[in-house]
């Protein structure tokens, strides 16, 4: 079966965001289709997967509605659904940047640059790449080069830009994330914060990774994906991995669940550290009494003794 994922969003005005979610929900169940879709009174944001027919079924009623009207779907062929359920939920905000004052980016926003003019000014000696995403998204792959704001999630980075303006004055600021949708606000904010030279790579990542001139090139390691996918490849011309196992610093672009249920990090673990440290992120998470990894690999109480042991004995080395 072909199926496909499409991640969309649109900066619209929506008069009432949960009857909206209400009626979009029904339609996308009636559809066969699964994802996640937020909405809110500045617009929709969503990533759902389905087969080629409802996709497109999907993509026809959203064209047609008036609403929505220039939409733009970023379309991945997979092997089957990517999600497991269908939420459509209504939200304050479609980007959270914690502003008193937020950002309409049809009022203020960043130049919209073009793939291929992304990765000829990225090149710039003039010109800083800044990466307006969350900093586990960052840590699996990224364009080189880019800053990585020190920051837990994207809503502190406005916080973080203000502390380092040094990086950015006088410079030329692009700024990326996966499909677009944040740099139309980040880039606003910036410009409103008095950056004059502000421009954001159109569509995002996901463009970018099938532009027939830029081809992915300049990016690092995997693309993060908020879908079973975890990750998706970018750059067609080669393959540098930045991502480090979380126990051992090792090459790595495998992520993985904390088997904690109530930690559930995500982190990047080789299969085999996996074993070894019971899926827990830390000693603790090990030891948690409903450790998934051990329920679902049916681990004897020897075997999970043992593992700890040893865990114990390498910490005190
Ligand atoms: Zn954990």
């Amino acid at each position: 079966m072909n199926y496909r994922v499409l991640l969309y969003y649109h900066y619209t005005t929506i008069e009432d965001p949960a009857a909206f979610a209400q009626e979009h929900l029904q339609h996308c169940k009636d559809l066969g289709l699964k994802g996640r879709i937020l909405v809110a009174g500045e617009g929709i944001n969503g990533t759902v997967s389905g087969t080629v027919e409802q996709t497109n079924t999907y993509m026809e009623m959203m064209k047609n509605n008036p609403l929505f009207d220039g939409i733009v779907f970023k379309i991945d062929e997979t092997e089957g659904h990517t999600f497991k359920k269908m939420h459509v939920r209504p939200r304050p905000e479609l980007v959270n940047l914690s502003l008193e004052d937020d950002i309409n980016p049809h009022e203020i926003t960043g130049e919209h640059l073009s793939p291929a003019d992304f990765f000829e000014q990225m090149q710039r000696e003039d010109t800083v790449v800044l990466d307006v995403r969350n900093t586990y998204e960052y840590d699996v792959g990224h364009f080189r080069g880019a800053i990585r704001p020190e920051v837990e999630t994207f809503r502190d980075t406005p916080q973080w830009v203000r502390e380092n303006r040094h990086l950015f004055e006088g410079k030329r600021v692009l700024t990326y994330c996966t499909g677009g949708i944040r740099c139309e606000k980040f880039s606003g904010w910036l410009k409103r914060e008095g950056f004059e030279d502000v421009a954001q790579l159109h569509g995002g990542i996901a463009t970018y990774g099938k532009d027939p001139v830029a081809k992915g090139q300049l990016w690092d390691g995997q693309m993060y994906v908020f879908d079973e996918r975890l990750t998706v490849p970018i750059n067609q011309v080669e393959h540098v991995i930045v991502g480090k196992d979380h126990f051992d610093g090792t090459p790595c672009e495998r992520y993985i669940n904390c088997a904690n249920p109530e930690c559930n990090k995500q982190i990047l673990a080789s299969e085999e550290n996996e074993a070894k440290h019971l899926g827990g992120c830390t000693i603790e998470c090990t030891k948690h009494e409903r450790n998934r990894y051990i329920v679902k690999h049916g681990l004897s109480a020897e075997h999970v003794q043992a593992a700890i042991a040893q865990l114990e004995t390498e910490l005190q080395a």
